[in-house]
């Protein structure tokens, strides 16, 4: 069983990562942007709730999020373990997913960090074509990511693998899964 996060700034290619590393291990992909988004075009409740965060670049209240990541992991596909991308986005959710695992007596292997540089963030970002890629919304998105969610970072340290982003799909997905394997 593999239990992992993915975490890394907009633009890093967590996304796109996540789901060539879900089908190399056999996983499932939990991303909360994309659970959101479909929440979003469904126009449910939680839809109506979180579409003005997503669309101004500011996160999702955490009862919100906290509750629908826990309502996810219930699912049965999740026992032989998960990547999770995009949450946690802050200290308070680590805490919570923290607590959620050790319910179920688990808990996480490890915490991939994407590594790009900034300029490459914005370039991959703008060509993007999201609707939430404007320019001032993705400035907000990489505050936010600065100020909420790098200090995860340091909370992870003793499970943090850190891997360069800058690259091929496949050379990127491949140098996370050896940095697995000298982590494991
Ligand atoms: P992403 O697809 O991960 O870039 O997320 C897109 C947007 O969804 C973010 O800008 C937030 O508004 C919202 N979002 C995604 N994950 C979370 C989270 N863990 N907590 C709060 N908001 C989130």
């Amino acid at each position: 069983m593999t239990r992992l996060v993915l975490v890394g700034p907009p633009g890093a290619g967590k996304g796109t990562q996540a789901v060539a590393l879900s089908q190399r291990l056999s996983i499932p992909h939990i991303s909360t942007g994309d659970l959101f988004r479909a929440h979003v075009a469904e126009q449910t409740p939680l839809g109506e709730e979180a579409k003005r965060y997503l669309d101004s670049g500011e996160l999702v209240p955490d009862s919100v999020t906290n509750e629908m990541v826990r309502e996810r992991l219930a699912e049965s596909d999740t026992k032989a373990g998960f990547l999770l991308d995009g949450f946690p986005r802050n200290t308070k959710q680590a805490d919570v997913l923290g607590e959620i695992l050790a319910e179920a007596d688990g808990r996480l292997d490890a915490v991939i960090q994407l590594d790009v540089p900034e300029d490459v963030l914005v370039e991959r970002l703008l060509g993007r074509g999201r609707t939430d890629d404007t320019e001032e919304v993705i400035r907000r998105r990489q505050q936010v990511y600065q100020s909420e969610t790098a200090p995860l970072l340091d909370y992870y340290r003793d499970i943090l693998v850190k891997v360069d982003g800058v690259g091929e799909v496949d050379e990127v997905s491949s140098r996370i899964v050896n940095a697995l394997d000298a982590h494991a």
